[in-house]
């Protein structure tokens, strides 16, 4: 008989543990998993799912304007938000059985409530203080939205797990942050109907992206909402049954919520790693080797609390490849340097490769195709709007380094393009594709002549 009660416990049932433990006990594995909250995590509960289900009630506003272009008459839409709420949410529920039902299908075992780390080998459960033994443990407990700044009445202010839960659309909004979660919620927030203001204390949104999309970004926001970029927040305070925030010029906002979405962070107080020796790193995330191996040989981790690549196809990816390597006899790892990942702002951003200026220091000579152009909807829509598609090419190889699209569907488009660019895809195999016409997306088959490039100084 065994010395453990089970394989392996997985600690956390996002969407990294859930996968990891649906394909370990395909192999044969006995596993059990623990999650205190509700199955699926911060993807399918509080985060990519029913935002996007959000961004997509507030696009309607648009395609409601757009339509009299079109000579529809549409009398003036009115939105419930308790209607969207309820749906929504009853969807969640929905995927939340599903995702519970694929683990006991897969016959893995599930404890609703919270595990925290004994031994090496051994996980204790809080509420029926159970000891469970496990050959091995994988910590898959993601990461929470941290409140910050941490100025007077930050605490005033809600985060993107309890956005989820407002009884109803605030008539006024402060959003404080330029990351992901900022930048899309703001434009829910204004697509809905809220007097949205985004505050980021830097001069662009969206650290990290190519600072032409950036630019894109910021002129098409300027426009949907306010934007105070290069600002900080100084305090909160309650006012007139509302809210006040007072920023670092000494101007005042104000308004019914304030939701702060600056940044996240592993969570993993309380959970043990003290006992067993594993120290966190500077971002407060376990560290992990190529195997998502932790310095503890049976302990490996995946997802948010590992800090790699925060996005829940990576979570997947990593819980899928420690399963693989470790029950399936496949070793594999995850390429974490080629990731293509959308932003559902409105418009859309999706990226696959370098921004220009990280593919010049990589690279050297890279060239730059452009195009930036009116939408075909937007000509008799009116709709004052720009697509803008980077594709950028290292001259040496002619391979496709980076592509950057602002505009619709820009998610849908960049999944399709992110295959060819992890094949390697060469410029030549971009010129010999045809292109589907009329589309937007045709315009990255069919750029011809680099933008007359700027190649730094000493290179080539
Ligand atoms: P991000 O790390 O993406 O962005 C945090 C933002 O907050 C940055 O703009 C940062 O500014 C700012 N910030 C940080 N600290 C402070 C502070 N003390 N005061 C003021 N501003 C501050 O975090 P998010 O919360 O937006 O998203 C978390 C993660 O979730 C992301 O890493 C992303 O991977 C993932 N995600 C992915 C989505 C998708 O794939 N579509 C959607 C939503 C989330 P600065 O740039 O100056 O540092």
């Amino acid at each position: 008989m065994s010395a453990f009660d089970v394989d392996l416990f997985v600690i956390g049932g996002g969407s990294g543990g859930v996968r990891a433990a649906r394909i370990a006990a395909g192999y044969g594995a006995r596993v059990m998993l623990a999650e205190e909250y509700r199955v699926g995590g911060t993807c399918v509960i509080r985060g990519c799912v029913p935002k996007k289900l959000m961004v997509y009630a507030g696009r309607f506003a648009d395609e409601f304007e757009d339509a009299a272009g079109f000579g529809w008459t549409v009398e003036k839409p009115r939105f419930d938000w308790s209607t969207l709420k309820r749906r929504r949410d009853a969807e969640v529920t929905r995927l939340e059985g599903i995702y519970d039902a694929n683990l006991l299908r897969a016959g893995v075992e599930i404890m609703p409530e919270r595990a925290v780390i004994e031994d090496r080998n051994t996980v204790r459960l809080l509420k029926s203080g159970r000891m469970i033994r496990a050959e091995r443990i994988l910590v898959a407990v993601g990461a929470h939205p941290v409140k910050e700044p941490a100025v007077p009445g930050i605490d005033l202010a809600i985060t993107s797990n309890e956005v989820f839960e407002l009884e109803s659309l605030p008539e006024r909004i402060l959003v404080i942050g330029g990351g992901y979660i900022a930048v899309e919620f703001a434009s829910v927030f204004a697509a809905l109907g809220s007097r949205t203001t985004l505050l980021h204390r830097g001069d662009k949104l969206l650290r990290g992206f190519d600072d032409e999309i950036r630019d894109a970004l910021a002129e098409a926001y300027g426009q949907r909402m306010d934007l105070r970029l290069g600002r900080t927040l100084r305090r909160i305070e309650r006012q007139d049954g509302g809210l006040c925030a007072q920023l670092d010029d000494g101007t005042y906002i104000r308004v019914d919520q304030v939701l702060v979405a600056t940044g996240r962070r592993p969570n993993v107080d309380g959970l043990g790693l003290d006992r067993v020796g594993i120290d966190t790193d500077a971002a407060g995330a376990i560290p992990v080797d190529a195997y998502s191996q932790t310095t503890i040989p049976s302990i490996y981790a995946v997802g948010d609390v590992t800090n790699r690549a925060n996005l829940t196809p990576v979570a997947i990816r990593e819980g899928h490849a420690f399963a693989d390597t470790v029950y399936g006899g496949k070793p594999s790892c995850v390429d974490h340097r080629l990731i293509p990942t959308a932003v559902f702002s409105t418009p859309e951003i999706g990226v696959v490769g370098h921004n220009e200026a990280a593919a010049r220091a990589i690279y050297g000579k890279i060239d730059v195709y452009k195009a930036r152009f009116r939408p075909m909807k937007a000509t008799l829509s009116g709709r004052d709007e720009r697509i803008l598609m980077k594709v950028l090419v290292d001259c040496a190889s002619d391979r496709v380094v980076g592509v950057h699209i602002f505009g619709h569907d820009a998610g849908e488009v960049i999944q399709a393009v992110g295959i060819a660019v992890t094949m390697g895809a060469t410029k030549a195999d971009f010129d010999r594709t045809i292109a589907v016409h009329p589309t937007a997306a045709e315009e990255l088959v069919t750029m011809r002549v680099p933008e007359v490039t700027k190649h730094p100084v000493g290179v080539g």
